[in-house]
């Protein structure tokens, strides 16, 4: 068990009420290292409820670097709060963006925890050095009505983490909305997962305190991927291990099966960032079964890894920016670009240790993965075309206005030389052990007209990829994959048309 730090603070229970009534230059000359987060406060004994979490946030109204505001509102009538924390900002030169959200699924809270512990260091002034360079925009719980009830999902029972491409929760919308609108560099999404059912089947637990997932659709730029692998896991590694942490890659999958790196899907909150070309992550602390139970560890071992990604950021701010703009600069030019349509889990040949407990018997181990599927490979691929042409009937989507997708209205009748794919036959297959619609279609080029109301979505914008995500017949994670949109597959003309 880790010999918590915290105790230095122990006499300031009061600062917060105190911070409340003085002013805020007051507060900063009252900053020195004694704010702490309402968990700390009650001894990591009772993770923090949305009232308590809201009178933290409050108060923190009160730092004159820290601003607070409201992304949106729940079905429930709860709200989502965003923390900014910047130093003076300097127009010519911009400072690096870390946008950090927790708690999308209500029954997992200690990354809240761990962002109110970075929001107490942010607000005692121990980040002041990195803010030069940085600014952190901080979402402690994108879902307070499943975290109020100790569930998962929403209060609509859905599951925000597999909301991100149809924007289709209120939850998800506000948070997409800001993300457009401050546009940052990076992003971290955070978790909790569990090790049980077919873990402990097989005879094992996972123990890894916190596993970091990285960029795997192949849709997102390589250079992403590869700086995220190359240079910031072994940072965060490194950082997790000097504090006696265990620390892996993010897998899924059971041991009497497969192990991957979870999904390519870009409906959640790591790769629907990712393929708008943002060095994105997701972070996963290990579960206690229990929201109260060992929370000290769970909270503080989910801060450590949190606060070496702010550490790296801060240190090599230049190189992100410069690499996160290049990046995106080419999601403006996709037309002609390669696209991957459907892409799976594949074994390299290596295998993967990581840090297991025996069931029955309680000892700590090391396993040996294997068979693990280590790498995404492409199984098939398009040329990106100049833009779709979506019929009247879908100019609506939600994903369209939510995701910030420019496009034109068609106002009279036109002629246009398109793409129009034509569905040869549907089918299913298995990718990442489910049972996925696969669809079989080829091209013809003709003429057609464009109707009044159709919208014309050209691939010169930021979207690019994720709109072809969406709009392609066989892309493995498109439209067709969900129940609302059965009717596109009806006619064998694929209703959304291809400018080549
Ligand atoms: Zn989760």
């Amino acid at each position: 068990m880790q010999n918590m730090k915290f105790a230095r603070v122990e006499v300031v229970t009061l600062v917060l009420c105190l911070l409340l009534s003085i002013a805020p230059t007051m507060a900063r000359a009252q900053l020195g290292g004694v704010i702490q987060a309402p968990i700390e406060r009650n001894g990591f004994r009772v993770s923090t409820s949305y009232d308590a979490l809201q009178a933290f946030l409050t108060a923190l109204e009160q730092v004159p670097f820290m601003t607070v505001s409201t992304l949106g509102t729940t079905p429930e009538g709860r709200s989502i709060k965003m923390v900014r924390v910047a130093a003076a900002a300097n127009e010519r030169e911009p400072k690096l963006r870390i946008m950090l959200f927790a708690q999308q699924h209500g029954d997992e809270p200690s990354g809240k925890e761990a962002l109110t512990m970075l929001l107490a260091r942010c607000a005692s002034g121990e980040y002041a050095r990195h803010l030069r360079a940085v600014e952190l925009y901080i979402v402690p719980q994108v879902n307070p009505d499943g975290a109020e009830k100790d569930q998962r999902r929403n209060s609509r029972r859905q599951d925000l983490n597999r909301s991100h491409l149809m924007l289709d929760a209120p939850e998800t919308i506000a948070l997409h909305q800001a993300f457009l609108a401050l546009w940052p560099e990076v992003t971290m999404d955070i978790h909790e997962y569990g090790s049980s059912g077919a873990w402990t089947r097989a005879g094992m637990m996972k123990t890894g305190d916190v596993q970091l997932g990285m960029l795997t659709n192949l849709n997102v730029p390589a250079p992403l991927r590869d700086y995220q692998r190359a240079k910031v896991f072994p940072f965060l590694a490194e950082a997790m291990r000097a504090k006696n942490y265990s620390f892996h890659e993010y897998l899924v999958g059971t041991p009497d099966m497969y192990l991957r790196h979870s999904t390519t899907e870009p409906n959640d909150g790591r790769q629907s960032l990712g393929i708008q070309g943002t060095l994105s992550f997701i972070q996963e602390g290990k579960n206690a079964g229990n929201k109260d139970s060992l929370l000290q560890r769970r909270a503080t071992s989910q801060f450590i890894s949190i606060d070496a990604l702010i550490r790296y950021c801060a240190q090599h701010a230049v190189e992100i920016k410069d690499l996160v703009q290049r990046e995106r600069e080419l999601r403006t030019q996709a037309a002609g670009q390669p696209f991957v349509l459907r892409m799976n889990h594949v074994s390299d040949g290596r295998t993967l240790e990581i840090p297991v407990r025996t069931v029955p018997g309680g000892i700590d181990t090391v396993w040996s993965i294997h068979p693990y599927l280590s790498v995404v490979h492409p199984t098939l691929t398009t040329t990106l075309p100049k833009a779709y042409v979506v019929p009247r009937a879908l100019a609506s989507l939600p994903l369209l206005e939510g995701h910030g997708v420019q496009h034109e209205v068609v106002h009279t009748p036109t002629e246009q030389t398109v793409q129009r794919s034509m569905i040869d036959s549907v089918a299913y297959e298995v990718v990442e052990e489910d049972s996925v619609l696969r669809v079989y279609a080829h091209t013809v080029e003709t003429t057609a007209t464009l109707q009044p109301g159709d919208i014309i979505v050209r691939l010169n914008q930021r979207q690019s990829y994720l709109v072809a995500t969406a709009f392609e017949p066989q892309s493995l994670w498109g439209l067709v994959k969900y129940p609302e949109h059965e009717s596109l597959l009806r006619s064998r003309e694929f209703p959304i048309l291809r400018i080549p």
